[in-house]
C-alpha cells in the first residue's frame, strides 16, 4: 500500500486554528485552550500545545497535527489538505506581493 506523505510545511498550529476561526485563550505556559469544534464542545476541552504543534480534545478523543485538524474539520482527505495550505500559501505570497508594491508606491510618491 502506496502510503501518502505530506510534503506542504505545515502552517503553525495557533495561527491557523484563529485563521479558521477557532478562539483560543492561552494558558501562558506554551498551551492554548479552546472549544473543540470537531465534536461541538462547549467545555473548552481542546488543548493545543505550542511546542509540540499538537491538539488533543478530551471529549471527542480526537488529536494530531494541524492537517489532522484541517481534514476533520473541513472533512478533506489528506492530499486535499495538502491542498488547502498550498493555496493559502500562494494567496498569502499573493497578498505580501501586493503589500509591498503598495508601500514601494508610496515611498517613491514621498520622493
Ligand atoms: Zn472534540
Amino acid at each position: 500500500m502506496k502510503r501518502f506523505t505530506c510534503n506542504v510545511a505545515l502552517p503553525e498550529m495557533v495561527a491557523q486554528m484563529e485563521r479558521e476561526g477557532i478562539q483560543l485563550i492561552s494558558s501562558g505556559s506554551g498551551k492554548h485552550f479552546g472549544n473543540c469544534p470537531l465534536c461541538g464542545d462547549t467545555e473548552t476541552s481542546m488543548t493545543v500545545n505550542d511546542e509540540r504543534q499538537v491538539f488533543d480534545c478530551s471529549l471527542c478523543g480526537k488529536g494530531g497535527k494541524i492537517n489532522t485538524f484541517i481534514k476533520h474539520l473541513k472533512d478533506m482527505t489528506h492530499a486535499q489538505v495538502a491542498n488547502y495550505f498550498e493555496r493559502q500559501k500562494a494567496i498569502d505570497l499573493a497578498r505580501e506581493i501586493q503589500e509591498a508594491r503598495k508601500r514601494a508606491l508610496l515611498d517613491t510618491e514621498v520622493i
